[in-house]
């Protein structure tokens, strides 16, 4: 007898599927989708998933702390040196030189303290990863990124006093709300810095976001499967 129970897709076939669905929304929102960079956040999942996905074509790749990053990427890039990482998580000051040897884009600039680290170890020299500042769209209290109506000023201090290469906006909107208000909300305020990118849009809600522009989607679960609920 055949087996009739599903099989679970493989990393490939996802990523297809998350490929797909990219070019749909990017074309119902008159966009291309080549101005769409798909961020596969690999955060909990083993160097073996990674690497099937980077078979599978993809390049970029997003974690959400320091040290898993540096515990799983420099031996994948050993073999893969056109990997590009994105910190996607929480940077703490004590772990700017780390992250900026280790990441291609900070996602993650939030505060004044952590601006100011950033650029006192760029004046060193080294490497200059691209650099978002996160915004609290939702006004979280648990969540990180600066509040709605501090970003125009921080991302002054950051870009015009502290030079930091601030490339665009990055933002989670609040888990049980209707994410499009956020999305357009970032966008404008984006517009009104002349800052290029957005990262908004998750696996459940990246449509959306592309619909409001986003450049950046960063997609964990619809790539690599559940998450162990402790690390989400
Ligand atoms: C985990 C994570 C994602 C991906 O979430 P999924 O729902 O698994 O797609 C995106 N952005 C950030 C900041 C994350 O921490």
């Amino acid at each position: 007898m055949p087996d009739s129970r599903p099989v679970a897709p493989s990393i490939a076939q996802r990523l297809e599927t998350v490929r797909a669905r990219i070019a749909t929304a990017a074309a119902d929102a008159d966009r291309v989708a080549e101005s769409i960079a798909l961020v596969a956040v690999s955060k909990t999942n083993a160097v073996e998933s990674i690497a099937e996905a980077y078979a599978a074509g993809q390049r970029v790749f997003g974690e959400n702390r320091v040290q898993e990053a540096a515990a799983k990427f420099p031996a994948l890039r050993a073999d893969r040196p056109d990997i590009t990482l994105h910190l996607l998580g929480p940077l703490q000051t004590n772990k700017v030189r780390q992250a900026l040897a280790l990441f291609d884009v900070i996602e993650t600039v939030d505060r004044e303290k952590l601006a100011r680290a950033l650029a006192q170890e760029l004046s060193r020299g080294g490497p200059k990863p691209d650099m978002l500042v996160q915004v609290n769209v939702g006004r979280e209290p648990q969540k990180a990124g600066v509040a709605p109506e501090q970003a125009d000023a921080f991302i002054a201090l950051c870009r015009d006093e502290l030079g930091l290469p601030v490339r665009g906006l990055m933002c989670i909107p609040p888990a049980d709300a209707e994410p499009a208000p956020y999305f357009a909300f970032l966008a404008e305020l984006a517009r009104r810095n002349g800052l290029p990118w957005l990262s908004m849009g998750m696996s459940g809600d990246f449509e959306i976001a592309i619909q409001q522009g986003a450049t950046h989607v960063r997609v964990g679960t619809a790539i690599f499967g559940d998450r162990p609920p402790i690390s989400q």
